[in-house]
């Protein structure tokens, strides 16, 4: 089945329900739905058919998500990027995608209108009327656009939907393909997990441009019913007044963000008794964080793990427990999970291995790279490339220790970054952490932190952050150098990017 005929079903026997609050611009369900058809007609009569890719780089609004179910409508696949992405990266996306269509706005098109000189085959569409000569400008063809009639294109569950780049933090961004039944399958098991319902209101603080903004959180709303409040940027503040104000009932979000809430919350009055859940995911979620955010609102953020290749992997569970400490959950329904050694043998219970996942929720393979591909499957398991053990007591329950490309072998011993940042963190004076390990001709590794002071603090004894750290984790775990920085390199996700880290590093010492 399209994925589409799930996220519009409510168009037709919902239509006057609002799907999405946009900045207080109202679209119902049947507004959306027709909107989608045109958006489906417009770009049929531009030659789009069923598999070809278009490519949306759009500020997050409703233009992205009405062409992106009109791409859906079709059969198309969807290739979202980041509005933010400069000329270089458009040509690398666009070519190693060989997009049919690429749909931008006139602002953006100027930025990287270079990058597309080499790219023959591709058509260009704006979203906004003042587009330069020779381009489409969508909104007076919307409204030249009889209202079509005629039903989603049918797909195969294995036909690919949208093709995801990774959010590029341990290297250069992979094309992950993903399917309908991908999609539909992990829709599914989200709404039964974590209750989704038509009553629920969700706030919307994403991108849009991302699996965990776009399909998690907007694709799970559709399917329910329920409306969505949407921020056109995330604003602390504003978040919590909305909160308010709509009587949110869900919010999905990253660590950063929760960083943020918790930062201003003091300063915000306001009454947030109709929550029922607060997600996290994407990067790790620090326990500091996690009991701040519970001190404050009474609320245990319910932390869940995904990845751009197999969406939603994991979750805690919404009741009775909603979090056990530091661990990421249990395998959501229909997905199998194995944690296994250098070898593929699976590890003991409570041993650290790499984390394989199987399931309906497993992209097709990475587009163009048949290469990654093969190394990333082995007998139909996914190599996650993240680390973690299983819950010693009863077998299945995950934790995550870091990345396999971010362990640090120093002195043949295994150091997991995230350990060392967590007791970081602790610091008094301490913001953020980020550990990597550094070339060390006696070590092989040794481990280096950068730390970012919190405001008002000036600076730091690293001596004492040393031995700080040497009270609370074996010798070989702490840093041997620790760096104050004014900020770490992060990718639009918020996460820290090691290699680019890595290099700053490197020039420093
Ligand atoms: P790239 O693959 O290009 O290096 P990326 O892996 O950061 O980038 P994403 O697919 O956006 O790209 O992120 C998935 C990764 O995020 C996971 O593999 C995992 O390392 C991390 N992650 C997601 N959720 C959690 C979580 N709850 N706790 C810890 N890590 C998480
Ligand atoms: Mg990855």
């Amino acid at each position: 089945m399209n994925v589409v005929n799930l996220l519009l079903q409510h168009g037709k026997s919902n239509s006057r329900r609002v799907a999405v609050d946009f900045e207080g611009d109202l679209w119902t369900y049947g507004r959306l739905y027709e909107e989608v058809l045109k958006c489906a007609a417009l770009l049929k009569t531009l030659g789009i058919e069923k598999g070809d890719r278009i490519a949306l780089q759009l500020p997050k609004g409703m233009d992205f998500i009405c062409l992106h179910l009109g791409i859906q409508f079709l059969g198309a696949v969807t290739l979202p990027l980041n509005p933010a992405y400069s000329h270089e990266e458009i040509e690398y996306f666009l070519s190693d995608s060989q997009a049919a269509l690429y749909i931008t706005n006139s602002e953006i098109f100027e930025r990287t209108k270079k990058g597309l000189e080499n790219l023959e085959h591709l058509k260009i569409m704006l979203t906004d009327d003042i587009s330069p000569g020779g381009l489409e400008p969508i909104k007076k063809e919307l409204s030249r656009i009889p209202k079509p009639h005629t039903e989603p294109c049918r797909v195969s569950e294995n036909d690919i939907s949208a093709i995801c780049y990774t959010s590029g933090t341990t290297g250069k961004p992979k094309g992950a393909m993903i399917s309908h039944k991908n999609l539909i399958s992990n829709m599914l098991a989200l709404q039964k997990i974590w209750r989704w319902t038509e009553r629920d209101v969700l706030l919307h603080v994403l991108p849009l441009f991302h699996v965990h903004g776009l399909f998690v959180a907007l694709h799970g709303a559709l399917n329910s019913g329920c409306k969505t409040v949407m921020h056109a940027r995330f604003d602390p503040v504003r978040t919590w007044e909305d909160i308010e104000k709509h009587k949110c009932t869900m919010l999905m979000a990253v660590p950063t963000i929760y960083y943020r809430l918790v930062n201003v919350k003091e300063m915000v009055q306001c009454d947030i008794s109709s929550m029922r859940v607060f997600i996290s995911g994407s990067a790790p979620l620090l326990e500091n964080l996690f009991n701040r955010f519970e001190e404050i609102t009474g609320h245990r953020i319910l932390e869940r793990y995904g990845m751009t290749e197999a969406q939603m992997i994991t979750s805690n569970p919404y009741e009775p427990e909603r979090r056990i400490p530091k661990s990421v959950g249990y395998p959501l329904p229909g997905v199998s999970l194995r944690v296994v050694d250098p070898d593929g043998k699976d590890v003991k219970p409570g041993d650290v291995g790499e984390v394989w996942i199987k399931g309906d929720n497993v992209f097709l393979g990475y587009w163009n790279n048949p290469e990654k591909t093969g190394e990333s499957f082995h007998e139909g398991w996914f190599k996650s490339g993240d680390l973690g053990y299983q819950d010693p007591d009863d077998g299945m329950r995950l934790y995550l220790v870091g990345r396999a490309k971010e362990l640090i072998i120093s002195g043949g011993l295994n150091v997991y970054p995230k350990e060392v940042e967590n007791v970081l963190e602790e610091h008094e004076s301490v913001a953020q952490a980020a550990v990597v390990g550094l070339a060390d001709p006696d070590l092989g590794e040794r481990v280096v932190a950068a730390v970012v002071l919190k405001a008002g603090v000036e600076s730091i004894d690293e001596q004492k952050l040393i031995s700080y750290c040497r009270e609370r984790l074996a010798p070989y775990k702490c840093p041997k150098q620790v760096f104050m920085v004014e900020d770490l390199p992060k990718n639009a996700m918020g996460k820290v990017q090691k290699s680019a880290l890595r290099r700053i590093l490197e020039s420093k010492v």
